[in-house]
């Protein structure tokens, strides 16, 4: 499968090459070739199919040849190595919850997958690789687990220093061994953008960088598995399916949106935003002007100008009418927010964290106005991750799972900088 750049259209790469280098060198998002619908009879049968088959079926066009069909197989069965469970939470509403992998976050999948891809490509390759990665909270974790101790890769983190929760921080400082922790005085699209900035310097080319955030193809494709997983739970109520996913850089919804290109019929999307609200707003008024990112209880949705935009954009052609018929966007205030939290637990008995409960405020918001369907949020965090926010606004406490309590007592190791010569300096160091 090709990729091209979707600043330049005529640049076109492998999906080797595409994982490799994130960005193409126009500094555009790669964006696939070609997007080949599934057959009808994939969907008339999917209850009989397991999660690796779905899988595998979902994205083998967009590797191809590049890949081994065995090879591919191992790779999917290694990162769907947890359960995606879907929970009912009232007669039109069920959470899809995602949390369940080693670092409790939806952001498991894509970095496993793209570990693994990444693994193989480098079989016949000594050189190492830097994975460069700017995190609002979870993409870190996951990818500081997804590659530990892989050989030929150095991870860099950078994160926002005080935006991150105390159990992202642990995730993030204490693995050691090949991942570093750069704590950055800024905010998390500060992160980003030393991010880019390092990608287009030209004396940190032969330090092989990579980004393993959602602008990766290799992070964003596997993202549509689970879509796929849930409609095959629903699709037995006969009703259209609405699904509403709390976005802050958009690459998981962007996943589902490409899941419902290749025919998985879900009739509706929702972007669920905190007050980071610039999808909202373009909805509204068609214009995309990103503001001052505001801080947040769901800080991992705290992103202003989220990358991956652009590739919705283009899965519509950039026709906004079109757009707006698949699509809504809604965005909550942190008081909303947790008024749903408590709503969700007072009356359903369901633990929610600030990004699952607002996915749910969308849904609603929705619901109101198709009686006639059913829909799920998706619940992209276990609510320890944000255990403070959790237990003072619903009044409980958490137990641990086990994945927190095995790293609660390390000690956490990072770098502390602010500006990008900084970061320079540490990567040539
Ligand atoms: C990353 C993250 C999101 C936002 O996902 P995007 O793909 O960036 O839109 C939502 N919730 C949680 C818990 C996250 O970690």
């Amino acid at each position: 499968m090709k990729y091209y750049s979707l600043n330049k259209k005529q640049h076109k790469v492998t999906f080797q090459k595409a994982l490799i280098s994130s960005l193409a060198p126009d500094n555009g998002l790669y964006f696939p070739k070609k997007i080949t619908p599934l057959p009808y009879s994939f969907f008339e049968t999917i209850e009989q199919l397991s999660n690796e088959e779905i899988a595998f079926a979902a994205i083998q066009q967009f590797i191809g040849d590049e890949i081994p069909e065995t090879n591919l197989k191992q790779i999917i069965k290694e990162t769907l190595c947890f359960e995606f469970p879907i929970v009912l939470i009232n007669e039109t509403c069920y959470s899809l919850e995602l949390f369940h992998g080693p670092t409790m976050a939806f952001k498991d999948v894509g970095a496993r997958f793209m570990s693994r891809c990444l693994s193989y490509f480098n079989q016949h390759n000594a050189k190492t690789t830097t994975i460069l990665v700017a995190t609002s909270g979870d993409t870190g974790g996951a990818v500081a687990n997804g590659f530990f101790n892989t050989e030929n890769v150095n991870v860099v983190i950078l994160y926002p220093s005080g935006k991150v929760s105390d159990f992202q921080e642990l995730q993030l400082t204490t693995l050691g061994e090949n991942i570093s922790a750069l704590k950055v005085n800024g905010t998390f699209d500060d992160c980003q953008a030393m991010v880019k900035k390092a990608f287009s310097d030209i004396d940190l080319k032969y330090k092989n960088l990579t980004s393993a955030n959602s602008i990766n193809i290799a992070r964003w494709l596997p993202q549509m598995f689970y879509f796929f997983f849930a409609y095959r739970e629903l699709k037995k109520h006969n009703k259209s399916i609405v699904l509403s996913c709390p976005s802050g850089n958009f690459g998981n919804l962007c996943a589902g949106i490409l899941a419902k290109k290749l025919g998985l019929p879900i009739s509706h999307f929702i972007a669920a935003t905190n007050a980071n609200d610039t999808v909202p707003r373009f909805l509204v008024h068609g214009e995309f002007q990103p503001k001052q990112t505001i801080a947040t209880i769901s800080n991992a949705m705290d992103v202003s100008n989220p990358s991956n935009f652009i590739r919705i954009q283009e899965l519509y052609n950039h026709d906004l009418n079109t757009f707006k018929k698949d699509f809504s966007a809604y965005s909550f205030t942190d008081e909303e927010t947790k008024d749903a939290m408590q709503l969700l637990y007072k009356n359903y008995h369901y633990v929610s964290e600030p990004h699952g409960a607002i996915g749910y405020l969308g849904l609603q918001e929705e619901l109101k106005k198709k009686s006639d369907s059913i829909g799920v949020f998706l619940e992209t965090a276990h609510p320890i991750k944000f255990s403070e926010i959790v237990e003072s606004t619903l009044q409980i406490n958490l137990a641990v799972p086990e994945q927190i309590e095995s790293i609660m007592n390390k000690e956490k190791k990072s770098i502390q900088i602010a500006t990008y010569d900084q970061l320079k300096d540490y990567l040539l160091s």
